[in-house]
């Protein structure tokens, strides 16, 4: 038997139907079962086995899908779950992904289809954030890494010989608040510019960045004989959803010569809403953006997105000269410049699909809307919580996410109540700490959280709140 094509097409396309049946019937009750279930120690040991030496049926393997993976999955496609930033996923991105998956492509280069999905896409990313059209990007796993490659790109406009010599002698330096995202600093610590080198900048009392802060801290930096590179905005920070001052970061970035980079993971979406628009203004200046497709853009996981104004310096960073990577003027090897020119990745999946898809489906009027609804939710939760003297409102809603509090629990009742909660399957928020207290933060990011989802959520931690209280 050479190849590992069926044999017998009839049972795997009577297998994919009775697949595809079953994932829609799922995805139109999505919301019924539990957020999320604790998965037994029994069904963990399932995979545990020995690497197989015989295969076994497809139909065997699906079976275990539906009893042993499916139902303890993340939960972020439920409406209960406002944890942490995820998006919830759309029908049209399953579709997607299957389509993706039929044809294959390696779209680290080359002369296809997928590779003008991709320019495609990114145009459109630049215009929804206000790029020029000539703008590079592409697409990653997540802003984690379009954050690094955003930075690395920023260092090697300074000096290209970077790349080369590394950065030692050199004391680059950046800056970004305090209430960044981890990456941030993660991204300074693999570029090799150490995590010292970036300059956490204090926030003000709406957790934004302060500029008079950082314009001092540049000043004190350069008297002391280092080399202010990068200022790194957020727009819609991890914790509580704050916007930087945008359009300050990019006057002080222009005067002082800095680049301009905006970690826009879920918040560029807002620009979406005419709403929220206006809290980004200045993100339109940015010389690199972070966002991530896969949050508040509901494209299935994973699908992260650099942009990067001057594509020049973006090639600069990364593109190598490879005999077994040679740009043809035709045939199979053409089409340069490659996404694998403009980041650390060479071999890559048709990313691309499911968020040309996704926009192309709902379009950007209806994006926008699905995101007002969303800051529309977390407002009400918030009013909710306002107007309940057992809750505390712990920081502002900008946009999409609500911390809070009860004014009985401490914090280890409060961390045990969030593990209650997530084990009731009722909803699940994650937590973070706001001015030193651990507190209950709900992301809503998810497009189908409701209203409805809130008060259910507050009935069950009103439920839970008598157990923890003191
Ligand atoms: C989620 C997030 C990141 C990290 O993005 P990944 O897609 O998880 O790699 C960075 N910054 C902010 C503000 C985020 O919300």
């Amino acid at each position: 038997m050479s190849g590992l094509d069926p044999q017998d097409w009839t049972s795997m396309r009577a297998l994919a139907h009775r697949m595809m049946d079953d994932v829609f019937d799922r995805a139109e009750q999505v919301g019924s079962g539990p957020v999320w279930q604790p998965m037994p120690q029994t069904i963990r040991d399932a995979f545990k086995r020995e690497l197989p030496r015989q295969g076994r049926a497809a139909e065997i393997l699906y079976g275990e899908f539906l009893e042993q993976i499916r139902p303890y999955s993340n939960g972020n496609i439920h409406p209960g779950f406002m944890g942490w930033v995820q998006g919830a996923g759309t029908p049209v991105g399953i579709l997607a992904e299957l389509l993706a998956a039929s044809l294959n492509d390696n779209c680290g280069g080359r002369d296809h289809a997928a590779i003008e999905v991709e320019r495609q896409v990114i145009r459109w990313a630049a215009e929804m954030v206000g790029m020029p059209e000539e703008a590079s990007g592409c697409l990653v796993t997540g802003s984690s890494l379009a954050n690094f490659i955003s930075i690395v790109t920023a260092s090697r406009a300074v000096d290209p010989s970077l790349r080369q010599q590394g950065v030692s002698g050199r004391k680059l330096v950046g800056y970004a608040a305090e209430t960044a995202h981890g990456c941030v600093s993660r991204a300074f610590d693999l570029a090799g510019l150490g995590s010292d080198a970036l300059r956490l900048i204090a926030v003000d009392e709406l957790y934004r960045m302060d500029e008079t802060v950082l314009a001092e801290r540049i000043r004190e930096d350069r008297k002391a004989g280092y080399h202010p590179f990068i200022i790194i905005g957020t727009a819609g920070s991890v914790d509580c959803g704050a916007v930087d001052p945008l359009e300050a970061l990019a006057d002080i970035a222009q005067r002082e010569n800095c680049w301009f980079h905006v970690d826009g993971a879920f918040g560029a979406f807002a620009r979406l809403s005419p709403e929220h628009a206006i809290m980004l203004d200045g993100i339109d200046r940015a010389d690199s953006l972070a966002l991530d497709f896969h949050k508040w853009g509901q494209v299935p996981y994973d699908a992260g997105c650099v942009l990067v104004r001057d594509r020049a310096a973006h090639a600069q960073a990364f593109s190598q000269s490879l005999s077994y990577l040679t740009r043809a003027d035709r045939g199979l090897a053409g089409n340069a410049p490659w996404p694998c020119d403009f980041g650390p990745d060479l071999s890559r999946g048709f990313r691309a699909l499911k968020v040309w898809m996704t926009l192309a489906h709902y379009g950007t009027d209806r994006l926008g809307e699905m995101v007002a609804t969303c800051c529309d939710v977390a407002r009400y939760l918030a009013e909710r919580v306002e107007n309940d003297a057992r809750y505390l409102l712990m920081a502002p809603v900008a946009l999409n996410i609500v911390c809070f509090t009860l004014v009985d629990l401490d914090d280890d009742a409060v961390d045990e109540l969030v593990k209650d909660l997530h084990e009731s399957g009722i909803a699940a928020p994650s937590t973070t700490r706001i001015e030193g207290r651990l507190v209950i933060r709900a992301a809503i990011v998810n497009h189908r959280t409701t209203r409805r989802t809130i008060d259910a959520m507050l009935d069950q931690i009103a439920l839970l709140a008598e157990k923890h209280g003191s």
